[in-house]
């Protein structure tokens, strides 16, 4: 995952709105600029902080790769038609902080290369410049101090876990905070609550879907052998193929890189499973990977002995 900052000074509003980036690909006179070239970079997943007027507005996630696409008609037409289009996720910040506030950090912290700033503390004339997780993360708790109330400062603090952005869109991350909230209610305040509560609009994502070979998923699952692998427990019911009913779980998650491999799933029971995921706990990691390594020598095993069968036929 990279990270880019953008100075949006002439466009941020029709740029917000719409959920995008775009740049042209040429200069007016047909010559390349190497801060609109930067678009080239961005690919799905990637962050990007938003600067208008020297504020930093708002976080957005790209929800796909850069592409080509004629200039937006709601943009000015100083521009060539021909561009590159990121859609992403915009999260604005309801308060913002004044990049010149900060200014020595950011120097000590953006990138050495195709950064924001100059030395002299300005913005380099340009659009799309290379961030870093350092100058993003110390952004971001910047951007909470600023908050008015308890519940902004979460929602901003929330972005310091990027991993869980990836998957989760802004109203996924606003009922993550009424959550918090809920759980510290009274029976007589979460009553008020229930009856006074705005509904919201539904989100639409885009998610990306990894692929979990149905091979090794059976696979774990037979070296299971019908009992959770975690809690020992046979599984509770009997799936309508008639066969133990478990889980999958991979150790180190596809989406931060794990693999779809025997050394990286166990199979669980439900219970144990959403056990797992709810408390995110450090010794059952522990003995996951433990199990994961027992998984794969118990596979090189049948597969020594289906080779074997396999000779002598
Ligand atoms: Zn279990
Ligand atoms: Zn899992």
């Amino acid at each position: 995952m990279n990270y880019f900052f953008v100075f949006q000074n002439k466009s941020y509003d029709e740029e917000y709105k719409g959920g995008y980036l775009w740049a042209p690909k040429r200069g007016k006179g047909g010559n390349r600029v190497s801060h609109w070239e930067k678009m080239k970079s961005v690919k799905q997943g990637d962050i990007i902080i938003h600067s208008y007027k020297k504020r930093i507005m708002s976080i957005s996630i790209a929800k796909r790769d850069v592409y080509t696409a004629i200039r937006p008609t709601e943009l000015s037409d100083e521009w060539q038609q021909e561009g590159w289009r990121v859609d992403t996720e915009y999260i604005p910040f309801p308060e913002h902080i004044i990049t010149s506030d900060i200014m020595d950090k950011l120097l000590e912290l953006q990138p050495t290369k195709d950064a924001p700033f100059n030395k002299l503390g300005r913005g380099n004339t340009g659009y799309l410049f290379d961030a870093n997780k350092v100058m993003y993360e110390y952004i971001i708790e910047q951007t909470a101090l600023v908050q008015k109330n308890d519940k902004d400062k979460q929602v901003v603090i929330a972005l310091l876990d990027p991993k869980s952005m990836e998957v989760k869109t802004q109203l996924e991350v606003e009922m993550d905070i009424e959550d918090a909230l809920a759980k510290q209610m009274s029976p007589e305040k979460l009553a008020e609550q229930v009856v006074n509560v705005q509904p919201k609009n539904p989100q639409k994502t885009e998610s990306v879907v990894y692929y979990r070979s149905p091979y090794i998923k059976e696979m774990v699952k037979q070296i299971a052998d019908g009992k959770c692998q975690m809690c020992g427990e046979d599984a509770p019911f009997y799936d309508m193929s008639q066969k133990p009913y478990l889980e999958e779980h991979h150790v180190q998650r596809l989406a931060d890189g794990g693999k779809d491999s025997l050394n990286n799933v166990v199979a669980v029971c439900p219970n144990y499973h959403r056990k797992i995921h709810v408390l995110n706990d450090k010794s059952d990691t522990i003995v996951l990977e433990r199990i994961a390594e027992q998984n794969e020598q118990q596979f090189q095993r049948i597969l020594a002995y289906a080779k074997e069968i396999e000779n002598d036929v």
